[in-house]
C-alpha cells in the first residue's frame, strides 16, 4: 500500500495545500508513529479549511486513514480548534469507531504551526531546524489529505479551495481552478464594495500584498482580503525594506516583547529577534553575530504585527538575517535540547486580541462554502507552485488538453511535483514560468 500510495500522490501532484507546498508522496513514502492533520487555520479571515473540515469530514479522514497505513502511524490526531463547533461535530460523527482522535484546541495564534502542533499532538519537540518526521511525526494540512482521499481514486489536484473575504459583497469560500486570475475571484465574490483597496494574499499575519488583479491562484493558495488602501496592515505591510530598517535602527528600544511573546522561543528554542533587531545598526562583522538569532524564525508574523510596541519589524529583520547568513555561508545550531519555557501557556495570543490589535474585527465574518466556481477564460499556472524544482512543460503551444491532463512533470531525480490542467482548453502559450490555457 505504501509504495501504491506515494505513487497515486505523485501522479495527482499533491502539494502541501496549507500554504507549505511540499511535494505530499515524500512523507507518505516515511515511516512514522503519527500522522496529524493539521486543521487549526489560524491565519484570521481565512475560513477553507473550517468550510473544508465541515463539509468534508469523511474525505479528509480518508486520506488520514490512508496515510496512516502508508507510513506505518499507529496514531491519527485531527487539531481542530474548539471553537469551529460545526467542523468539531462533524469529525466527531465521522471519526466514532475509528482509530483517529480529535485535538481540540484553544483559539490562539499560531496554533497551526507544525512545530507547535507536535508538541501539542505528540508531546514531542522536534529538534532545532528539524522537522516532524525526526520525532515519528507528519504533519498534513487537512486540504492536502482531501487530496490524498481524491488521488487514491485517480483524480489529481485541479482546484484549490478558498476564501475571499473583507470588502467584498458576498465573502464565501468556494473552489477555483489552479491559475485562475485574482480579478475573477473578486468578480465571483460579487465584487468589492469601495473604491480603494488594497488585496492582502494568504492571510493577514504570514500573507503578503497583491498589486496585480492577474496574479493566479497556485496549489498553496488559501485567500484574498480585501481591505481600505489605508487600513494599519496595509500601511504596515506596504513599507521598503529601506523604510523598515531605518526606523527599526532608531526606535528599537531593545523592550524584548518580541522574543518573549515568539512561539518558538516560548517552545525553548534559540530564537531571539530583539537581538536580530541589533544587527541593522552594526557593521558588516557585528551583522554576522546577531543574525543568528534568526535561524529558528518560523515567520509567523507575532513579533512584527503584534507584539512589538513600536509598529517595529522584528519578523522582517530575522527574514533578512537569515538571507544574509545563505548568503555567507553561515550556519548556526542550537547545542542545547529546547526546553518549554515556564510562561509559555500565559503567553498565548488569543486570536480575538490578534484581531483588535490589528484592527480587523470588523472584517471577521462568516465566509461560507459555496458550490460552482468562476468559470475563467484563461488559466495561468505557474511552474513552480511547490518546494523543489520547477516542474517541466510536456505540452507543446497548440496543443489540445483535457482537464486532468498532465501539462507538467517533475524534473528527473528532482524534488517537485506533477502539474495537470485544471479544464479543457488549448496551450497558449509557454515560458520559463507558467503555462498558459485558454479554456474552451
Ligand atoms: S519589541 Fe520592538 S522595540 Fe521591543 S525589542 Fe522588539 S523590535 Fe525592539
Ligand atoms: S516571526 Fe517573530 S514571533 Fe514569529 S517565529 Fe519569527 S521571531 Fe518569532
Amino acid at each position: 500500500m505504501s509504495n501504491q500510495l506515494v505513487e497515486l500522490i505523485k501522479n495527482s501532484g499533491v502539494v502541501g495545500a496549507g500554504g507549505g507546498g511540499f511535494p505530499t508522496h515524500v512523507k507518505a513514502g516515511a515511516q512514522v508513529e503519527y500522522i496529524l492533520a493539521n486543521g487549526a487555520e489560524c491565519e484570521p479571515l481565512i475560513h477553507k479549511d473550517v468550510e473544508l473540515m465541515t463539509h468534508q469530514a469523511e474525505a479528509i479522514l480518508t486520506g488520514l486513514r490512508l496515510m496512516m497505513v502508508a507510513t506505518g502511524a499507529t496514531r491519527g490526531i485531527v487539531g481542530i480548534k474548539k471553537k469551529n463547533s460545526a467542523a468539531v461535530e462533524a469529525f466527531r460523527n465521522v471519526i466514532d469507531g475509528t482509530d483517529v482522535e480529535l485535538l481540540e484546541m484553544g483559539d490562539f495564534y499560531p496554533a497551526g504551526d507544525e512545530y507547535e502542533l507536535v508538541q501539542l499532538g505528540a508531546g514531542r519537540l522536534i529538534p532545532p531546524g528539524g522537522i516532524p518526521l525526526d520525532v515519528g511525526c507528519v504533519v498534513c494540512n487537512v486540504e492536502t489529505l482531501f487530496n490524498i482521499s481524491a488521488a487514491a481514486n485517480g483524480d489529481p489536484v485541479t482546484h484549490k479551495l478558498i476564501t475571499v473575504a473583507g470588502l467584498v459583497r458576498e465573502p464565501k469560500t468556494f473552489w477555483v481552478p489552479v491559475g485562475t486570475r485574482y480579478g475573477e475571484l473578486l468578480d465571483f465574490a460579487g465584487g468589492v464594495t469601495v473604491k480603494n483597496y488594497a488585496l492582502l494574499t494568504n492571510g493577514p499575519l504570514m500573507g503578503g500584498m497583491s498589486q496585480s488583479l492577474d496574479d493566479t491562484v497556485t496549489k498553496t493558495f488559501s485567500g484574498l482580503i480585501v481591505l481600505p488602501e489605508d487600513h494599519y496592515i496595509v500601511s504596515r505591510k506596504n513599507r521598503s525594506s529601506q523604510q523598515m530598517n531605518r526606523i527599526g535602527k532608531s526606535a528599537c528600544d531593545q523592550c524584548t516583547a518580541c522574543t518573549e511573546f515568539c512561539p518558538r522561543y516560548l517552545l525553548g528554542y534559540e530564537i531571539q529577534p530583539h537581538k536580530v533587531m541589533r544587527s541593522l545598526g552594526f557593521t558588516a562583522s557585528g551583522e554576522e553575530y546577531w543574525n543568528r538569532f534568526s535561524t529558528y524564525c518560523c515567520s509567523c508574523g507575532l513579533c512584527t504585527l503584534y507584539a512589538c510596541p513600536e509598529d517595529l519589524y522584528p519578523r522582517e529583520a530575522c527574514d533578512q538575517a537569515k538571507v544574509s547568513m545563505k548568503k555567507a555561508e553561515q550556519t548556526y545550531r542550537q547545542e542545547l535540547p529546547p526546553k518549554i519555557h515556564p510562561m509559555k501557556e500565559y503567553r498565548r495570543v488569543p486570536t480575538k486580541s490578534l484581531l483588535q490589535r490589528l484592527r480587523l474585527e470588523k472584517f471577521e465574518g462568516a465566509t461560507p462554502f459555496t458550490t460552482g466556481f468562476p468559470n475563467p477564460s484563461q488559466l495561468e499556472i505557474p511552474l513552480q507552485q511547490h518546494v523543489g524544482s520547477p516542474s517541466v512543460p510536456v505540452v507543446t503551444i497548440g496543443a489540445m488538453v483535457k482537464a486532468g491532463d498532465i501539462i507538467a512533470d517533475l524534473p528527473d531525480g528532482s524534488l517537485g511535483a506533477k502539474i495537470h490542467s485544471p479544464l479543457c482548453g488549448k496551450i497558449n502559450s509557454i515560458n520559463n514560468d507558467s503555462i498558459v490555457i485558454s479554456v474552451d
